[in-house]
């Protein structure tokens, strides 16, 4: 593979910030968009924009076509065992909370649910309020200085009162790879269900859902060279059938009269409404997009360039990298001694280097490290190694500054 052929694949990495080339390294927050993608937005809407499945007519047929042909497209990349597992949703945060939503039903005073120390907010707040609701304890697996959860304390927390598991497969703070397959294996064994958050997972590592055996598996399409207000939630058939509904209103009924209404079949119980139709079938051209480039390929390649960026970094004097796991995708999130990270993303900013800073939507890790944020800098496969040099130069060129 030729990076710099790829690279041109993505019409952003052209410009230039404050006179200078970019240099995208906020990757875990948002993945760019490659013309293949983009293209297939603006076809649809130049050439077929119609509402899906109501419709006789051709555009509205061929609308629902491609949609339903996304569907399976990422049915296939995951490895699910029927498309009507696949719930297009807004996002991440959205699927984790229809998930959440439909579980206050299922829930009673006393039932347990557990999480790690390691989450995004978005994998936290549903389930707080949903515990508020419900009179559910939130349990939570602790994590090491290395940034690894902490799995003797996960088999203390697992009793027959526990009803769900909650925890992302990779941290978008640190980057830690997280032991999911020993993690739903054990909650299964007391009888409890599982919620993977994968969105920070899905741009790296190629996940087989059935291999899994997980019951939910969500995550976001922009993470993964797709556009935004587009995801997914994946359930189990067995889960989603018993998993109430999160939002009501039309292509989610069966029957409707002012005495009941009946729920159709899945997928559309869970998706009330004109959904965002470019958005579904752009996040299919995405997943054909990187699986022309190759999920291996594509991890093999930023392994390197996080080795590579992880050894230039910490030769900087002062430096302190968080999240030190073996099992890590490439995201180094890094702090310089007596410099807040946002004066050195700043300067960053200044040099054309974009990466992020502060507690990344995950205050806990940023408590157990007794820090208010790390520097963030996230590699995709369109990185190169140069751009690394060049970050290197501009963080030390930043700590002399402000040393
Ligand atoms: C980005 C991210 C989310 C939130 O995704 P949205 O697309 O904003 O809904 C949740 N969890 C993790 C681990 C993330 O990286």
């Amino acid at each position: 593979m030729d990076v710099n052929k790829i690279r041109k694949d993505f019409p952003v990495l052209n410009r230039k910030v404050n006179g200078r080339p970019l240099i995208y390294f906020d990757n875990a927050a948002t993945s760019q968009t490659p013309k293949q993608v983009i293209n297939t937005i603006v076809d649809y809407y130049e050439n077929y924009n119609a509402n899906i499945h109501r419709g006789v007519h051709a555009l509205s047929q061929e609308a629902t076509n491609a949609y339903e042909g996304a569907r399976q497209k990422i049915q296939y990349h995951f490895n699910a065992a029927h498309p009507y597992e696949m719930i297009f949703t807004s996002g991440t945060t959205h699927a984790i909370n229809i998930v959440s939503s439909g579980y206050t039903e299922l829930l009673n005073q006393g039932d347990e649910l557990i999480v790690s120390a390691l989450e995004h907010h978005s994998n936290i707040v549903p389930w707080q309020m949903l515990c508020k609701k419900t009179g559910a304890l939130l349990k939570v697996i602790p994590m090491n200085e290395d940034g690894d959860l902490i799995m003797d304390a996960y088999d203390e927390l697992l009793s027959d009162r526990t009803k769900l598991v909650f925890v992302n497969h990779v941290s978008n703070a640190l980057g830690t790879v997280n032991p999911i397959e020993e993690i739903i294996n054990k909650a299964h064994a007391v009888g409890a269900e599982v919620l993977i958050d994968g969105a920070q997972a899905s741009p790296h590592i190629k996940t087989d859902l059935q291999a899994l055996n997980v019951d939910y598996y969500v995550t976001s399409a922009h993470k993964i060279c797709g556009p935004t207000g587009i995801g997914i939630l994946y359930g189990k058939e067995t889960s989603l059938k018993r998993l109430p509904p999160y939002q009501g209103g039309g292509e989610m009924i069966a029957e409707v009269t002012f005495e009941k209404t009946t729920y159709a079949d899945l997928p559309h119980k869970f998706e009330a409404g004109t959904p965002n139709i470019a958005g579904g079938i752009a996040f299919g051209a995405a997943l054909d997009y990187v699986n022309s480039i190759g999920m291996e390929y594509i991890a093999e390649y930023e392994k390197e360039l996080l080795i590579y960026a992880t050894a230039a970094l910490k030769k900087i004097p002062g430096l302190k990298v968080y999240g030190v796991s073996p099992n890590k995708t490439a995201v180094i999130s890094f702090n310089v001694k007596g410099i807040h990270p946002y004066d050195i993303g700043s300067i960053l900013d200044k040099l054309g280097v974009a990466v992020r800073t502060g507690h990344h939507c995950a205050q806990p890790i940023m408590d157990f490290y007794k820090i208010p944020g790390t520097v963030r800098a996230s590699f995709s496969f369109y990185n190169t190694f140069e751009e690394i040099d060049a970050m290197v130069k501009a963080v030390e060129k930043a700590a002399q500054m402000l040393q």
